[in-house]
Parts: C-alpha cells; sequence; structure tokens
C-alpha cells in the first residue's frame, strides 16, 4: 500500500523524480523531496500540499553524505519514519571518450554512482532497525547495453544495476526485509538532455528524443507500483521506454 509510506525521493525537482512526487503524493504518501534547485522544490511541493497531499523539501546535494543524512532526518523528524527511498538523482552529459570531458566524467561518477551510495548509507541505518524498507533506483537501458557516446553514463547506470541485485540477494540472505527496485528507463521526456555539452552528442540525442521520447509519468507509475506490492514481494527490475523505440 502506498498511503502513508514515507517516501524520500532524489532528484525530485525535474523530469521523473517530479513526477513520481506528484504521483505517489496523489496517492497519499507523504512525499521527501530532493535536490538541488530549491525553488522548484518549493513550488512543486507547494502545488502538492494545495491539492490535498503530503510533500516537504531540502535542498540536497546528493554528493554530500551529510546531506543525504539530513534529509533522512527531515523525513523522521516530520513524519516519524522513512519507508522507501527513490534514489534517482543523476545527470548525462554524454560524449565519445576520445572528446576527453573528464570533468564531467567525474560529476557523472560522483552525482550518478557516488550520490546513490550516500542515499543508501543514509537510510540503511533506519531500514535495518525497523527491520523493513525499499530502496528504488533509476538505472537506465544504458545500464543494461553498451551504447557510444554512453561509456562513463552507461557505466555508472551498470554500477547502479550490479549495487542494487547485490543489495536484495544480501538482504533476502541477512533477512532484513530491504526490499529493492531497479528502473531502467529509455527516452523519456525530462531536462536531461541539457547537461549534455558535446554539440553532436546533443543533436544526436535531441532528434532521438524528438522521435521517441515519453512523459516521465510513466516512470512514476512503475514507481508506484513497485512501492504498492505486498510485503513479502519484491518487483526487482523494470525496462520502461517508448513501445516505438527500439532500444
Ligand atoms: P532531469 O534532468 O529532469 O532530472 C534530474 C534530477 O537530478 C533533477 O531533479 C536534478 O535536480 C537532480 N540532480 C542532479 N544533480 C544532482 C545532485 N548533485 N544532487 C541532487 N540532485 C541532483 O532528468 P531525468 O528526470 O530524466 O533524470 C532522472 C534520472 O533518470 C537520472 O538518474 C537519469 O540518469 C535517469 N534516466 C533518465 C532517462 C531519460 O531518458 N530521461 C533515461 C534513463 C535514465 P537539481 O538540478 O535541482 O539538483
Amino acid at each position: 500500500m502506498i498511503k502513508d509510506k514515507v517516501v524520500i525521493i532524489t532528484g525530485a525537482s525535474s523530469g521523473i523524480g517530479e513526477a513520481a512526487a506528484r504521483l505517489l503524493a496523489d496517492r497519499g504518501a507523504k512525499v521527501v523531496l530532493g535536490a538541488r534547485r530549491e525553488d522548484r522544490l518549493k513550488e512543486i511541493a507547494e502545488d502538492i500540499g494545495e491539492a490535498g497531499g503530503h510533500a516537504i523539501h531540502q535542498v540536497l546535494d546528493v554528493t554530500s553524505p551529510a546531506e543525504n543524512d539530513a534529509i533522512v532526518k527531515l523525513a523522521k523528524d516530520t513524519f516519524g519514519r522513512v519507508d522507501a527511498i527513490f534514489l534517482n538523482a543523476g545527470l548525462m552529459p554524454s560524449s565519445p571518450v576520445s572528446a576527453l570531458k573528464t570533468d564531467e566524467w567525474h560529476k557523472m561518477v560522483d552525482v550518478n554512482i557516488t550520490g546513490v551510495l550516500n542515499g543508501v548509507a543514509a537510510v540503511m541505518p533506519t531500514f535495518l532497525s525497523q527491520k523493513s524498507g525499499h530502496i528504488l533506483a533509476t538505472s537506465s537501458v544504458a545500464g543494461l547495453k553498451a551504447y557510444p557516446g554512453s561509456a562513463v553514463y552507461g557505466g555508472t547506470k551498470w554500477f547502479v544495476r550490479d549495487f542494487m541485485e547485490v543489495l536484495r540477494m544480501e538482504s533476502a540472505m541477512e533477512g532484513t526485509n530491504i526490499r529493492t527496485a531497479t528502473i531502467y528507463p529509455a527516452a523519456i521526456n525530462t531536462e536531461l538532455l541539457t547537461t549534455i555539452t558535446d554539440t553532436k552528442t546533443a543533436e544526436g540525442m535531441k532528434d532521438l528524443y524528438a522521435d521517441f521520447g515519453i512523459s516521465p509519468d510513466r516512470i512514476a507509475e512503475v514507481v508506484a507500483f513497485a512501492l504498492d506490492m505486498p510485503e513479502d514481494t519484491t518487483v526487482n527490475e523494470f525496462t520502461v521506454g517508448p513501445a516505438r523505440q527500439p532500444w
């Protein structure tokens, strides 16, 4: 049941995170929104409140362990517990390796990998002590297949895939009752392409998304489906994308 679950969402200021926040709140979850753009978070939380839902927000840079700890604390102080975290913050400044955009490589590692680890580390003590919890993460179809231009981005998303699967296995073995769900989206119309600085890659991606892109609401539905499963059931992996996109 989604109703009354306390769900932290990272990368909640736009795209998939925003769509998930709005949908989960609409279904009765108490959502805790984190990202760097506070104005956007505030607006989304206010909209949710005006529609009769429960949403709070706090500035969160997922690369900071302290800020991840702080948002978990905010959730607990406000709502008394945390039931789930949706590790969704990410960026995709794709480019060919030969372009040597090394700063962007490191940024992707920091946000897409370290950010996920920080979120897990922040929430795990709570989940272990309450003997329940749900960790959801946004990987990508680039975490399932290799795409030219996505050597580093894809690598970060392969990491998410591996980490989440091992977490699922260990949780089952240890009986911690921590569930996982990993989502592998294809082309979803969000602000993601704005992080691409390589002109040729940006143009190719823009055309691809113009042809195929679908609404982030579709991913929000999958998040809701995973969260809605009974405690004894993990639905673990979802590949979701435009019906017309061959991927
Ligand atoms: P958006 O660019 O719309 O959203 C990205 C979100 O991540 C924003 O809310 C942004 O907020 C947040 N973010 C970025 N850096 C940080 C940071 N350091 N700390 C906290 N939050 C951060 O794109 P999407 O909604 O598409 O992206 C969501 C996830 O989906 C990403 O992990 C992406 O890789 C993945 N994905 C998307 C696909 C697509 O086609 N759109 C396909 C496959 C996967 P802010 O800038 O305010 O911090």
